[in-house]
């Protein structure tokens, strides 16, 4: 079978791994920072010399296109250059790299393609220096308002319209990837998870993208004095929060084992040793790909009594989306290629939001992901190996040529 060079691909990524390099094993790549435009400046010039042809709009997202043998809409493949702060070599930047290097792959073996073929980079997907995340793919799919957007301002003040102005990236609306140019989105990603490498799966055939909810519970109580106030009389405001909790994973996990949920933030008032807290809040993230559990977990929110010990019990919700399906042909289209090429695969459901998710509601879109060693990612121990690296680029090269022909 057609095989993508495992020594191209390990110089891409080592040479990618530079920009932004913490020293520590990972990089600190922020949307449009002169680490981020260096990457994207290596990136258009292995294009060119690649012969690309290379555009970009107005929100900088770079589309760097062969031609096909038929003037066709061309298929996409690519992903983001951008990191969080003190993040992977792998997030976002491999979707970009694999997309390049079955780009290569198909020039240098001269396989002849219908369709044109265009590497995507995304502006801003992270979201870590400018929120939101996936900001540009949202401006250009209709989620987000562009003048918000370009309002958004980092840690230091500067908008991201000043930030897209000052980059030289910022091209023209009519070059925004639209239904009638494009045929095809396939974003290449690791997984950020623990499931592929535990179960010793070399691909992830992404079905969709989970639904999820995120709640804030707010409990009210009464502020007294820790060395005054009997028990009995109390009205302790993070007791009644953390019995909640407990409900919540008690109940939760009665659910559907996919389910996944999390309180990651929380809050006490005063946030005084001596003080009996008077306010706590705490939010719950639930995620799965079956409204239909969603839809039990709110029952789960619901049935929490209004008085808890003693406190008030409100709660609110804070977003929510839908899950996403992606294209089921494509999806198929991912299995078969990875079976082809005698690679474990399983079907599975992305937690994490990403680009594709948005694009495919105008233009039909799947994804790969290949394992992050521990599951760790968004930090600077994020790792695949460069044979699961390899494994992905050529899955991505296969599905390409597979949407090519039909
Ligand atoms: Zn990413």
């Amino acid at each position: 079978m057609l095989s993508c060079s495992k020594d191209r691909m390990d110089d891409k990524v080592k040479t990618f791994s530079k920009f932004g390099d913490t020293g520590k094993g990972g990089i600190t790549r922020l949307s449009l920072s002169p680490e981020a435009l260096d990457a994207r400046e290596e990136f258009c010039k292995r294009c060119r010399a690649l012969g690309m042809d290379i555009k970009t709009d107005d929100m900088a997202n770079i589309y760097a296109t062969i031609p096909g043998e038929l003037d066709l809409p061309a298929i996409m493949a690519g992903s983001h250059l951008d990191s969080v702060r003190q993040g992977g070599n792998y997030d976002g930047v491999l979707g970009v790299l694999t997309a390049l290097e079955a780009v290569e792959t198909i020039i240098t073996e001269k396989i002849s393609h219908k369709h044109p073929i265009t590497v995507i980079v995304w502006t801003n997907e992270e979201g870590a220096r400018f929120e939101p995340a996936m900001m540009s793919s949202g401006v250009i799919c209709g989620k987000f308002d562009k003048d918000l957007m370009l309002a958004s301002k980092d840690l230091d003040g500067v908008t991201f319209k000043e930030a897209l102005e000052a980059s030289g990236y910022m091209g023209k609306v009519e070059n925004r990837m639209t239904p009638d140019k494009y045929r095809a989105l396939v974003e290449l990603h690791v997984e950020q998870g623990p499931v592929l490498e535990n179960e010793k799966v070399d691909i992830g055939v992404v079905e969709g993208v989970c639904g999820m909810i995120n709640y804030e519970f707010t409990f009210i109580g009464q502020a007294d004095h820790a060395g005054t106030t009997p028990m009995k009389y109390r009205k302790d405001a993070l007791y009644a929060a953390t019995k909640t909790i407990l409900y919540l994973h008690e109940e939760l996990d009665k659910l559907d084992g996919k389910l996944v949920y999390t309180t990651g933030k929380i809050s006490a008032h005063p946030n005084i040793h001596t003080v009996i807290p008077d306010i706590v809040k705490f939010t719950l993230d639930a995620r799965h790909q079956d409204a239909e559990v969603i839809k039990q977990v709110l029952e789960i929110i619901k049935a929490i009594p209004k008085i808890v010990e003693k406190c008030e019990a409100s709660y609110e919700k804070a977003w929510a989306r839908n899950t996403v399906e992606f294209n089921s042909e494509f999806v198929n289209y991912v299995e078969n290629s990875a079976k082809e090429y005698g690679y474990t695969a399983k079907r599975m459901y992305s937690g994490p939001g990403h680009d594709a998710q948005f694009v495919t509601d105008i233009i039909p879109s799947t994804m790969i992901f290949v394992p992050s060693e521990n599951g760790h990612s968004h930090c600077e121990k994020e790792f695949t190996p460069i044979d699961n690296c390899l494994k992905g680029a050529n899955v991505l090269l296969q599905t390409i040529l597979d949407i090519d022909k039909n």
